[in-house]
């Protein structure tokens, strides 16, 4: 079994194929997806999604490039949806330095107000970092982000800052470009992060993995980054897909 640890289904590139887009991941052996949501409404589809379809979880929260939109009203919005219990986890959040769509005071605003809802609520946290690396390690050091567990979505670090994320409790996903052949530095990360703290992705419909790259992404898909994680690994696909689905099922809690 593998699972698509973060897909955005809810995305208006599945409109009306939704079913036939998880009947095709079924079919590649991928049995359970975590649905990500990045502003109040995208969380309530996905939490939607969650409740109409076996084996979808919903994760909500508000992304560093919609963090202008956190209002309070939003914030008391984004905690009561994610009591339910289909929502597994708080996310997608952090920082994203590398588009800035929103200030990057608001980002770091909004990043902390959804560590502390989550803390609340004693769940895990989904992080989005791009090009925010020291700032993102040095908000969730002090905040204690880790406390519940959490990933690092679509890690794109070093070695060095995996080890020190792992040791606030964190777990690290990779997605489509743990495949592309100039991405060493990933290759590096997936060759040596310890087995029992790597999960796998699509973040669908973006980051198609090799040789669909190109094309639009799809949680079957995962099956390719998991084959390129068991090469680098020197494992079986079977191997490589049992660990990162017990991984996942372990840091949002999913037991069925
Ligand atoms: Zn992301
Ligand atoms: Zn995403």
């Amino acid at each position: 079994m593998l699972i698509d640890s973060h897909a955005h289904l809810q995305d208006k590139d599945f409109s009306g194929e939704i079913d036939a887009v998880i009947q095709r991941a079924a079919e590649a052996g991928v049995q359970k997806i975590v649905c990500v949501g990045w502003d109040l409404e995208s969380s309530r589809q996905a939490v939607n999604i969650a409740r109409r379809h076996k084996g979808i979880y919903a994760v909500a929260g508000v992304h560093p490039h919609d963090a202008s939109s956190l209002t309070s009203e939003v914030i008391s919005k984004i905690y009561e949806l994610a009591k339910d219990d289909k929502v597994v986890a708080i996310g997608e959040i952090g920082l994203d330095y590398y588009r800035n769509l929103s200030p990057q005071d608001v980002q770091k605003q909004a990043f902390i107000e959804q560590i502390r809802i989550a803390r609340e609520l004693h769940k895990p946290i989904v992080i989005h970092d791009r090009d925010a690396h020291q700032e993102v390690y040095n908000i969730v050091k002090k905040e204690k982000a880790g406390s519940n567990g959490g990933v690092m979505h679509c890690f794109s670090g070093h070695l060095p800052l995996a080890i020190d994320l792992m040791k606030e409790g964190f777990y690290l996903s990779l997605a489509g470009p743990v495949t592309y052949k100039n991405a060493k530095k990933t290759h590096e990360v997936a060759a040596r992060v310890p087995m029992d703290r790597l999960m796998i992705e699509t973040d669908c419909p973006y980051l198609t993995p090799e040789p669909q790259r190109g094309k639009r992404n799809e949680p079957a898909h995962v099956k390719l980054v998991a084959e390129k994680l068991a090469e680098l690994r020197h494992k079986t696909l079977e191997e490589v897909a049992y660990l990162t689905s017990l991984n996942t099922q372990t840091v949002f809690r999913i037991k069925d």
